[in-house]
């Protein structure tokens, strides 16, 4: 193990790898989940490794949303759990949404030991493991076609941060409003989802739980997600990028 000094100027990004590589070593991330890592990190560099203002706006969204929500889930794969697992659960706690575990290369011991590592944040229903994934997402060929009953399959939102373009349409047209992170706003992801939040997930996922604090209660929210236009927040999102704003 390296130590990362201080002040090297890559220091967060390198933060953020140490705990997706540890997450790997304790068998949350599969070794795919770093692949997706590094083309979450060329967008990172692209859109200036900071939460953009149309990043900020889509958070907002996303959290009026999720308090709206009548039966909200969250999603969690492997890398979500090794970079942000307690702003998962603390997102969870801020707006009464549920957490399900959702793996797209699925194993009953990862699913335990993601579980695990989101009960030392304080998770306490983990929704999604092993046989209590018994319904079925239609279309959907590969492993996260299988939920929970009380979970995912029967969500009014869900929540899929680092998702697969696959799933999140399949979701969308089970006529689930579908909320994700995803650095990249050219995915189909992005680009099926309600909200997209163009950032990285360590720092979106803190902000996000952040905003649903500071929104509970308040009479906009409808407002707030109404107003708000995913099209055109990715398009902003895409300007970024090329450094035309
Ligand atoms: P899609 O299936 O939606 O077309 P893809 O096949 O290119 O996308 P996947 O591996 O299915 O990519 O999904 C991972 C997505 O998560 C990628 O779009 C990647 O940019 C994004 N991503 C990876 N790491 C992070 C991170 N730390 N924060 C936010 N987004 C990330
Ligand atoms: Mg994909």
């Amino acid at each position: 193990r390296i130590s990362i000094p201080p002040n090297h100027p890559r220091a967060k990004s390198l933060h953020t790898r140490e705990a997706l590589v540890d997450g790997y070593r304790r068998g949350l991330v599969v070794a795919e989940g770093l692949i997706a890592h590094g083309r979450g990190e060329a967008y990172d560099y692209l859109i200036g490794e900071c939460t953009t203002k149309t990043a900020q706006r889509a958070i907002k969204a996303a959290a009026a949303m999720l308090l709206l929500s009548r039966h909200p889930v969250i999603s969690v794969n492997g890398n979500a759990a090794a970079l942000c697992p307690g702003a998962i659960v603390e997102l969870a706690k801020a707006t009464g949404a549920a957490i399900e575990i959702n793996l797209f290369y699925r194993t009953e011991e990862r699913e335990r030991a993601i579980k695990a590592e989101l009960e030392t944040h304080g998770a306490e229903n983990v929704l999604g493991v092993g046989s209590r994934a018994s319904a079925t997402i239609p279309e959907l060929q590969s492993e996260r076609r299988r939920v929970d009953p009380d979970g995912i399959y029967s969500a009014d939102t869900v929540f899929v941060p680092l998702e697969d373009g696959d799933r999140t349409e399949a979701l969308v047209k089970m006529g689930k409003k579908v909320i994700t992170i995803d650095l990249n706003p050219l995915s189909r992801t992005a680009k099926a989802a309600h909200i997209t939040i163009v950032d990285n997930i360590v720092r979106a996922m803190p902000a996000l739980a952040e905003a649903a604090h500071q929104l509970n209660g308040s009479k906009s929210l409808k407002r707030i997600v109404d107003g708000f236009d995913n099209k055109k927040n990715l398009r902003e999102s895409l300007k970024i990028i090329r450094g035309v704003i």
